[in-house]
């Protein structure tokens, strides 16, 4: 299925990070293409981005998304996921491309913000009120106390708000906002004045909120057209806001996404953007493997192209030259991709490493491992990450870095040696499941 997180890239924070190396031409075509995006000179095209497996390909287009904004969606297909039965092509592309585009709300509310000092469920002494799950007692009130610069406020909170207190994982110390209108609840991050005292480095810390507890404050919430599309086939009951200014969608009850309830969406959504209410905001939709779609999927994407407002499409293959396009006897074209796609598509090619370049990249990965590679290790990796067979490649090397780390923690020892690597390779042909394996069966390995 498409992904919209590539945990494997997410090291790549953007192009202009140190730890994507080399591929100085591609990135500089990248960097160009970025500034024509954000100067919308950019619209109606695509990019097709040619060159060898494990050559950054992903990586790149990764980095580009990351370039473009906070939180833009980075949507990944493979060409070989359309021959799939159970969806249609047409309607797989059209699902990954309403993913790949956010509506952006932006809304006036009326919120309690502030470091939450106090958190105390009361309970009940009769059987009104809220079951707490579990304790078999029930709650009468939440009182929660908020800081913020200017004053605190003690609230007295319905207690069905306590559920999303407990999802949240709201603790004292935590900077909150309370909707005043809806009760929907969100947490922020940690109080900044906790920062010394817990270090933690998955931690956000924000500042104490400023002004009064009680204000009107500006709520920026981003859903994507498919999350409206969902919301509109399965009707919601958790009082978003945005799926709920749909409800007159839902009176409908349909059961599966069509073009109809699509179109229904897509009015809303433009009364909204009329309104100013909302902007919408194109992501990045990728596509690997494109040399295997069919014609009929190519047109599509051409018909993607003449949208107004559609993801930026980004083609990869690793096909060269002239080659039969997939589905017809004797169409022939540069990548297996019609000519007139590529008329509307930049081109940038990805080189293969050199073992200067693969010993930098596996020795970055190491590093923000925590991981440490003997020389004799380091060269049978750069070996590998050489061979661009399928089964091989930059890749694989980076993948044997997890059950290698494995091999030599059950060792004792503190880096990985030529041997940890040799014995992976024999062991592991499929890496996806070699780290889960290693883990429930390491008395095996001793
Ligand atoms: P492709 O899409 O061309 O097959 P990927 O982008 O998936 O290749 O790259 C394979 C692996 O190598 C990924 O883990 C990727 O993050 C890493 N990688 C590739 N190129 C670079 C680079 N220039 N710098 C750092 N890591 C890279």
């Amino acid at each position: 299925m498409a992904t919209t997180q590539v945990s494997i890239h997410h090291h790549i924070k953007n192009l202009k990070n140190e730890n994507f190396i080399g591929q100085e031409q591609a990135k500089q075509a990248t960097s160009i293409i970025l500034d024509l995006i954000k100067e919308k000179k950019f619209n109606n095209k695509g990019l097709l981005i040619q060159g060898q497996p494990s050559t950054g390909k992903t990586a790149l287009a990764y980095g580009m998304t990351k370039e473009l904004g906070a939180n833009i969606p980075f949507i990944k297909l493979v060409g070989s996921e359309f021959y799939s039965k159970e969806v249609k092509p047409t309607e797989l592309l059209m699902m990954n491309l309403r993913r790949g585009i956010i509506i952006r709300m932006k809304e006036l509310k009326e919120v309690y913000e502030g470091e939450v000092i106090e958190l105390q469920p009361e309970e009940s002494n009769n059987t009104v009120g809220q079951d707490i799950q579990g304790y078999g007692k029930s709650l009468s009130h939440v009182v929660i106390t908020l800081k913020a610069a200017k004053g605190t406020k003690t609230l007295r909170l319905d207690p069905t708000i306590y559920d999303s207190i407990v999802k949240e994982k709201i603790a004292i110390g935590d900077v909150i906002y309370i909707e005043a209108n809806t009760g929907i609840v969100k947490r922020c991050g940690r109080s900044d004045s906790f920062a010394t005292e817990f270090d933690l480095e998955l931690e956000e810390y924000v500042p104490l909120p400023k002004g009064e507890v009680y204000k009107k404050r500006e709520i920026i919430q981003d859903l994507t057209l498919h999350d409206l599309d969902m919301a509109n086939v399965k009707p919601s009951s958790n009082g978003n806001d945005i799926i709920s200014m749909m409800s007159n969608l839902q009176a409908n009850k349909k059961t599966e996404i069509t073009d109809k309830l699509r179109q229904e969406v897509d009015k809303v959504v433009h009364k909204y953007i009329s309104n100013n209410q909302a902007e919408l905001i194109p992501g990045v939709l990728f596509i690997d493997e494109a040399h295997m779609l069919n014609l009929e999927m190519f047109t599509y994407i051409n018909k993607i192209l003449e949208l107004d407002l559609a993801p930026l499409i980004i083609l990869a293959t690793n096909k060269q030259g002239l080659n039969t396009i997939n589905g017809t006897e004797d169409i022939v074209s540069p990548f297996g991709i019609p000519q007139d796609l590529l008329d509307r598509c930049l081109i940038i090619k990805t080189k293969p490493y050199n073992v200067k370049e693969l010993e930098s990249i596996i020795s970055k990965r190491a590093q923000s491992m925590n991981l440490k590679i003997n020389p004799s290790a380091m060269q049978k990796l750069c070996q590998i990450g050489d061979e661009s067979s399928k089964k091989r490649g930059l890749r694989y090397a980076l993948q044997l870095l997890s059950p290698c780390s494995i091999l030599m923690e059950i060792s004792g020892r503190d880096e990985i040696i030529r041997e940890d690597v040799e014995q992976c390779m024999d062991l592991f042909l499929d890496l996806d499941r070699s780290v889960e394996i290693l883990k429930t069966n390491t008395q095996g390995f001793l």
